[in-house]
């Protein structure tokens, strides 16, 4: 492996737009400050470089990670026999004419957010605040208060990595789903640039999100148009970001409750005739008034969604979870968000992960699912 990755530093030494990097450590590079060392490190700054050094390690049949904000990573302890390559190519284009805006790969999520709603437009303000690159978008299809990237994604700029082929590949050839695509846990191709349609009349998208609503003032009345409530979007970003905050859904290096990953569970889907059994393990414990206040949303045909953050909560592990000397705890303010108090290694958030989902397993029957991609380990031993 050391051996092929200098072959391949060997070949791209002095490449226009490609960096090296001896002294890459994942907990300096992913928002959990989690994970050990890859063999090497390249940082590519434009499009072309990030094309060109994902197919020349391919060539080579070198193990990589593209690495964007570190966000949604899990990354195990000590050395790992991989490359990360990191997206470093941050330009945005915005046309406020037609709506449309492109970003490359490395562009900061949230800046790019910020700089559609300068320019006048809507349509992402509901996204503002996800930590993370806008390559990453699409990977997972980001979403939040009701909206999704998918609402407004066209097209991806794709590295195709089986035959090394870049084009435009419309939003439909990624079987964007809830917090998924077939570019998730695939490694079928890189994101070098994303494009948005976005609303040239500066509102934002429907309101669909109830607690958001509420904190705009959208009363019930307002409700029934057609089109859904919307309002200015910088209102709506600025609403959104308030709500992250509190719920230590910002990340900031300086505060321990929000070095996380986001929500560590997706909600689990189940088929609504499983339903009923998880409501009778809930009145079990808690009685049938609780058990029928489960939250339960559509999902698709035969489906179900059910609240990861509720289950969790009833399963007896609560906010701050297991207390304030371990060294990887639930958020103090966001059950969902398992987060590192400063110390803690990947082998200790594992652990927390491993007891959460079973006492849910226990407690219900029902199994969660990590939302975040894991490298290196596994959340099943
Ligand atoms: C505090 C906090 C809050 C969060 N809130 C939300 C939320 O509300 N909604 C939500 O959906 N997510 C949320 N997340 C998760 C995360 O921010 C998103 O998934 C984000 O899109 C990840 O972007 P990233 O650049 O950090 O990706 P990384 O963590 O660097 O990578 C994640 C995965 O995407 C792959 N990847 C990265 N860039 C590319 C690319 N250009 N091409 C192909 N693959 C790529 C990586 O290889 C990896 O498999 C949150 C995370 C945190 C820490």
């Amino acid at each position: 492996m050391t051996h092929r990755f200098n072959e391949l530093h060997d070949a791209l030494q002095g490449v226009d737009g490609i960096r090296f990097a001896d002294d890459f450590r994942f907990a300096d590079a992913t928002t959990l400050h989690l994970g050990g060392r890859p063999v090497g490190a390249m940082y590519c700054a434009t499009t072309a470089a990030l094309g060109t050094a994902v197919t020349r390690a391919d060539s080579l049949e070198i193990p990589l990670l593209v690495v964007g904000g570190g966000s949604n990573l899990v990354v195990a302890d000590g050395d790992l026999p991989l490359i990360a390559v990191v997206a470093d190519c941050t330009d945005v284009h915005i046309d406020a004419e037609r709506g449309v805006l492109r970003a490359e790969a490395g562009a900061v999520w949230d800046d790019v957010v910020a700089a559609a709603i300068d320019a006048g437009l809507g349509g992402i303000e509901c996204l503002s605040g996800i930590p993370g690159s806008a390559g990453a978008t699409p990977v997972q299809n980001v979403g939040a208060y009701g909206a999704e990237i998918a609402d407004v994604l066209t097209r991806v700029l794709l590295l195709e990595r089986a035959t090394g082929t870049v084009e435009w590949v419309p939003t439909e050839a990624l079987d964007l789903g809830y917090r998924t695509s077939n570019l998730k846990h695939t490694g079928r191709g890189v994101v070098l640039a994303i494009e948005l349609q976005l609303r040239t009349d500066g509102l934002s998208a429907p309101l669909r999100f109830g607690e958001l609503a509420r904190r705009l003032g959208v009363t019930a009345a307002d409700t029934g148009t057609a089109d859904g409530v919307r309002r200015p979007a910088a209102l709506v970003r600025d609403a959104v970001l308030e709500l992250r905050r509190g719920k230590g859904m910002v990340h900031d290096p300086a505060d321990h409750d929000t070095w996380s990953a986001g929500s560590f569970f997706t909600n689990p889907v189940i088929a609504d005739s499983d339903v009923a059994d998880v409501r009778v393990a809930v009145a079990g414990l808690y009685g049938g008034t609780v058990a029928d206040a489960m939250p339960c949303y559509p999902a698709g045909e035969g489906l179900l969604k059910l609240s990861a953050a509720w289950l969790i909560e009833r399963a007896g592990f609560g906010k701050g979870h297991p207390g304030p000397e371990a060294p990887v705890r639930l958020s103090t303010r966001h059950t969902l968000a398992l987060t590192n108090r400063g110390a803690a290694t990947t082998a200790d958030l594992v652990a927390l992960a491993r007891e959460v989902r079973a006492g849910v397993r226990d407690a219900f029957g029902v199994t969660l699912h990590p939302e975040p991609v894991w490298v290196g380990v596994d959340i099943d031993g």
